[in-house]
């Protein structure tokens, strides 16, 4: 079977357009009336907001800014307030040439999925069938977002959510894959490299000629990311950094060709003239040498997706490969992962979508007690709950995925993050 192509005429009209489309609806409800309410809906939520101070110094000021005031959506659900104004009716971000377009690419990219990929398949193999990667890559999936004259599609949030929503659906090891090389693989190169680096990398991103990864994780640091201990050593003329130390959890970790690697890095303070270790982002190729991968993790689930650990081991990194300033790597780790997150929420509302379809099937032809079992109240309030859950993580997704919604898009990226550190998820 052959893959599914994308016209290029749709190519080009993909990369002369710009913005934003309308959603259907959003979850919505009156704000909660009377007076003074615990101020956070969850007992974790403010947990975590009360643990800042023990947070390092940059994530504790980020904490703090949501704790004063936020004109953010899902900190108003946090603290059980709703905006409604915010949602209702929902935002529509996209110019009818953006709607249009995204409609020509929504059919080409489903029927990819339907005929060309097979997700029973990757997950036993526990890789992506080379036959999909090859398609992913004629079809420009690879680099969505990475602007036309880069040689990617140029798409904007809202339309990129679209197109993994799909994925998503069909196949969440192949979108995990597709996840960690663009939305947070090379994902520090589009917001923060200099021209010379995006020039360099980018086209080759784009296209899947070569494949990105992002390595923050280490076996002592998840959530505290602060915590890292791979350090890089600058070189006496100043001319590179050495870098050592080792990540787990690597998505496309044993694929990977170009890297965006969190070390810490002396770096001396102007004023006092005082040493301090900060984290620094570099952009590491493979090529390098020195860097080397595990095997890949035997995982549950989305076993299709290579997890692996990455080890780097005396690996000379040109200075010219620092990504955004030096010691500014925390703010870097945090924006790619802000920017990053709304891509999973859209992938996996598309997976939800994907199992409610399963689910429905399954109740409308089977019988028991001589009934279609869809007939019975508990699997029809089971269908209903899973259909809530499902609207409300793609309203969200598409909530925090447009900047141009309205104020407290930041926050909401943010905040979009609380649920993952809730203890016991
Ligand atoms: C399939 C997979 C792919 C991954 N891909 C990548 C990748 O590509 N690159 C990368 O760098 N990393 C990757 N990771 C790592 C992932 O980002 C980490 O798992 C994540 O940062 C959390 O860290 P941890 O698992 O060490 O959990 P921990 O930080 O040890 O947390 C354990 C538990 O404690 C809770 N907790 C932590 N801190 C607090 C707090 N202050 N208050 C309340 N509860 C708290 C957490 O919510 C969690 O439930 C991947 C992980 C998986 C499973």
């Amino acid at each position: 079977m052959q893959a599914t192509r994308m016209a290029p005429s749709v190519g080009r009209l993909l990369r002369r357009l710009g913005a934003g489309s309308s959603r259907p609806s959003a979850l919505l409800g009156q704000p909660p009336p009377g007076p003074a309410r615990r101020p956070y809906a969850s007992g974790a939520a403010q947990a975590v907001l009360e643990k800042s101070d023990s947070l390092p110094p940059e994530a504790s000021t980020r904490e703090n800014q949501a704790k004063a005031e936020s004109k953010s959506f899902a900190v108003g659900m946090f603290k059980g307030q709703l905006t409604t104004d915010q949602v209702f009716p929902y935002p529509s971000v996209l110019n009818e040439d953006q709607t249009q377009f995204l409609k020509e690419l929504v059919g080409p990219v489903s029927r990819f999925f339907e005929e060309v990929n097979d997700a029973a398949k990757n997950d036993m193999m526990e890789k992506v069938e080379e036959t999909t990667m090859q398609g992913l890559k004629e079809l420009g999936a690879f680099g969505l977002q990475v602007p036309s004259e880069l040689g990617g599609v140029g798409l904007c949030n809202t339309q990129y959510a679209r197109l993994v929503e799909i994925v998503g659906t069909h196949d969440l090891g192949v979108g995990i894959t597709l996840g960690a090389h663009q939305s947070i693989g090379f994902k520090g190169i589009l917001l923060f490299g200099t021209k010379a680096q995006k020039e360099k990398y980018l086209p080759k991103l784009a296209s899947g000629e070569t494949i990105a990864a992002f390595c923050l994780t280490e076996p002592a640091s998840g959530s505290d990311a602060a915590s890292i201990r791979t350090s890089a050593v600058p070189s006496p003329c100043g001319k590179y950094y050495t870098l050592n130390g080792s990540k787990i959890w690597i998505s496309n970790g044993g694929l990977a060709d170009v890297f965006t690697v969190f070390a810490k890095t002396p770096v001396t303070d102007a004023a006092t003239g005082a040493v301090k270790e900060k984290i620094t982002a570099f952009v590491v190729e493979r090529g390098f040498g020195g860097v080397t991968h595990g095997p890949p993790e035997k995982k549950m689930g989305i076993k299709a997706s290579n997890t692996a650990e990455v080890y780097f081991d005396g690996v000379r990194v040109p200075s010219e490969n620092v990504l955004g300033e030096v010691g500014g790597g925390f703010k870097v780790a945090m924006h790619i992962l802000n920017n990053g997150r709304f891509g999973m929420a859209a992938a996996l509302a598309g997976t939800m979508r994907g199992i409610i379809a399963k689910a429905v099937d399954h109740a409308t032809n089977r019988t028991q007690f001589g009934e279609k079992i869809h007939n019975f109240g508990l699997i029809q309030e089971k269908l209903a709950r899973m259909a809530m859950l499902q609207y409300v993580t793609e309203s969200l997704a598409y909530r925090v995925g447009e900047p141009r919604v309205g104020a407290g898009f930041q926050d909401d990226l943010t905040w979009l993050s609380v649920p993952r550190r809730r203890p016991g998820r």
